[in-house]
C-alpha cells in the first residue's frame, strides 16, 4: 500500500538550490538564446526532477512564452510538427523540446485537451502538470539571465521540492479531478513512483483507486508503451503491485488480477499473482521480451484451476497471452515469441533424457527460442522459491549447448539434402507434401545423425514415399 513518508528526516539530501552545473551548457545556451530574443526561458518538468536527483533525463524540456511560429524564428532549425505548442529544435547533435507556455482546456475523452490555450506565465503551465515533482521550473523571464541580470529561480508553486525530497508523488491539484481530465495519469503516478523509488502520496493514491475505471478509455498502445517503461526498470514488481491494489489491474488486465488470491503450494503463504511478480522480477533487466512473457506465463492458471490442478494451463494461457498483445498492439514478432514462451514454459526436464530428446526439444522449442525459454525457466523457479537451476536445468542448458555446438541436424537448415534435391531425385513437386516428407527425415536424422548424408537420405525418402500414400509425384 502507499503511504506517505513523513518530511524530510528521512528524505533525499538535495542541494537546497538548482546550481549552474546541473544545467549542461548546450541547455543554457538555448535560454540564453530565448532570453536575448526577450522570452522568459525554463527548464521544466520531468527533465529538472531528474537533474535535482542527479538522474540523466531522457530529455531536456523547456518552456517559454515565445509563440511557435516566434520560436521557429528565433532557431532556423525548429520544427513544429503538432499542435499542443511543442518545437523541436537541434542544437549541438541534441534535440530539445522547447514548449510554449500553456492550459489545457476542455478534456472530453479522459486522455487530451480539446482545446490548448497559450499564456505568458510559468505559474499558470505548471499547474496543467500532472505531479508536483513534475511540476517545478528553472529560470528567468526575459533578459540576459544570471550572469548579466535577472538572475534564474526556482519555481515551484506546489511543493515538489518539499516532495522531491520527501520522496513522494503528490497529484498537482485535485487528484480525482486531475484523473478525470486524463486516465494516463494513474498509469504514470505507478510507473514513475516505481521508476524513482518514490511512494505514492495517499490522496493521490486513493484518488487512483477511485478513478480507475476511467482507465477503460485508454488505447491499447498507450498502456503498452507505459508497461513496457514498468517491465524496463529494475524491479517491476512495485508498480505492478500498485497497479493490483489500485485496480487497475482489474481494468486493463482483467485476466492477471484473476491470479489475485489463486492459491498454490510453493512459496507459503503466497499466491499465484506474488508467484508472477517474482518470476518478473527475477528476468534480467535488459530481457524485456522474456520479462513480459513471466508476466503473462501463468495467466492460463485461474480458468483451469481444479482440484489444485491446473490442466493445461499453459495452452489456454498462450491463447490469452496472445488476446491481451493483441489488445496492447504489441509488434506481432515480440508478440509471436512471447505466445510461444507461454505455450512451451511447461517442459519437464530429466536427467534420463538421450540426446535425441535433448535433441527434439531443440527442435520443438526452436534454437531461436531456446535462450528466452530457459531464462524463463529460470525467472519461473525464483518465482516458485527454488534456486534458478532447479529442475536440471543447469544440466540442460549445458547439454543443449553440446548439441549446438557438435554439427547435427537439429532442423531443416544442416540437413544433407535440400527441398530441390527432391525435386531434381524424386521427381517431386513442391508444395505441403515436400515439406512433410522433409520433415520426416529430419525426425529421423535427429534420432540418428549418422543418416545425415545425400545418398542415404534421397533414398530414406524414396522408402518413405512407398510407405506413406499421402506423398504424390508428378
Ligand atoms: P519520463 O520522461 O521519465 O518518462 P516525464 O515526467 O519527463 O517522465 P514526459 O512524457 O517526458 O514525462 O513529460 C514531460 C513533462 O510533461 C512531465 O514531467 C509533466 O510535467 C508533463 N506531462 C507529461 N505527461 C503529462 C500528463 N499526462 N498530464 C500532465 N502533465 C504531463
Ligand atoms: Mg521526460
Amino acid at each position: 500500500m502507499a503511504t506517505g513518508r513523513a518530511g524530510s528526516e528521512e528524505g533525499l539530501r538535495l542541494p537546497d538550490r538548482v546550481t549552474d552545473s546541473q544545467i549542461p551548457a548546450a541547455v543554457q545556451e538555448l535560454m540564453a538564446t530565448l532570453r536575448a530574443a526577450g522570452h522568459a526561458a525554463y527548464v521544466v518538468g520531468g527533465s529538472l526532477r531528474d537533474a535535482l536527483l542527479e538522474r540523466e533525463p531522457a530529455d531536456w524540456d523547456l518552456a517559454t512564452d515565445a509563440r511557435p511560429d516566434e520560436l521557429l524564428a528565433i532557431f532556423p532549425n525548429a520544427l513544429y510538427e503538432n499542435r499542443f505548442g511543442t518545437v523541436t529544435v537541434r542544437h549541438l547533435d541534441r534535440d530539445y523540446q522547447i514548449t510554449t507556455f500553456r492550459s489545457d482546456i476542455d478534456y472530453t475523452d479522459h486522455r487530451r485537451p480539446a482545446r490548448i490555450q497559450f499564456g505568458d506565465s510559468i505559474k499558470v503551465d505548471l499547474t496543467r502538470r500532472d505531479f508536483t515533482v513534475n511540476a517545478m521550473a528553472w529560470g528567468s523571464d526575459a533578459g540576459p539571465g544570471a550572469r548579466g541580470g535577472v538572475p534564474e529561480e526556482l519555481v515551484d508553486p506546489h511543493g515538489g521540492f518539499l516532495d522531491l525530497r520527501g520522496r513522494l508523488l503528490r497529484a498537482v491539484g485535485d487528484p480525482d479531478a486531475r484523473f478525470r481530465e486524463d486516465a494516463l495519469r494513474m498509469l504514470r503516478a505507478i510507473r514513475l513512483a516505481a521508476a524513482l523509488d518514490f511512494e505514492i502520496e495517499p490522496s493521490t493514491f486513493a484518488g487512483i483507486r477511485r478513478s480507475s475505471g476511467l482507465a477503460a478509455h485508454l488505447s491499447g498502445e498507450r498502456v503498452g508503451a507505459e508497461l513496457d517503461k514498468l517491465l524496463a526498470l529494475p524491479n517491476p514488481s512495485s508498480g505492478l503491485r500498485h497497479l493490483g491494489t489500485s485496480g487497475l489491474l482489474a481494468v486493463l488486465f482483467p485476466e492477471l488480477a484473476t491470479e489475485r488470491g489463486v492459491t498454490q503450494n510453493k512459496v507459503p503463504g503466497e499466491d499465484l499473482w506474488d508467484h508472477t511478480l517474482r518470476a518478473v522480477d527475477a528476468v534480467p533487466v535488459e530481457r524485456t521480451r522474456v520479462r513480459l512473457a513471466a508476466l503473462l506465463h501463468d495467466v492460463g492458471k485461474p480458468p483451469t484451476a481444479a482440484d489444485g490442478h491446473f490442466y493445461q494451463h499453459e495452452v489456454v494461457g498462450a491463447e490469452m497471452a496472445e488476446d491481451i498483445l493483441r489488445r496492447l498492439r504489441t509488434p506481432r514478432e515480440t508478440a509471436d515469441r512471447v505466445v510461444r514462451l507461454v505455450r512451451l514454459h511447461m517442459f519437464q526436464y530429466e536427467a534420463g533424457w538421450t540426446n535425441t530428446a535433448v535433441r527434439r526439444f531443440i527442435r520443438k522449442v526452436s534454437a531461436a527460442t531456446l535462450d528466452d525459454l530457459l531464462t524463463l525457466r529460470a525467472a519461473d523457479n525464483v518465482g516458485s522459491g527454488l534456486p534458478p537451476d532447479a529442475g536440471g536445468l543447469a544440466e540442460l542448458r549445458a547439454r543443449v549447448a553440446a548439441e549446438l555446438q557438435a554439427d547435427v541436424v537439429l532442423d531443416r537448415s544442416r540437413l544433407a539434402v535440400r527441398g530441390d534435391d527432391l525435386i531434381a531425385e524424386l521427381g517431386l513437386r513442391p508444395g505441403p507434401e515436400l515439406g512433410r516428407l522433409i520433415d520426416a527425415l529430419v525426425e529421423r536424422v535427429i534420432a540418428e545423425p549418422a543418416l545425415n548424408e545425400r545418398p542415404r537420405l534421397v533414398e530414406l525418402a524414396r522408402e518413405l514415399l512407398a510407405t506413406e500414400p499421402g506423398a504424390t509425384r508428378r
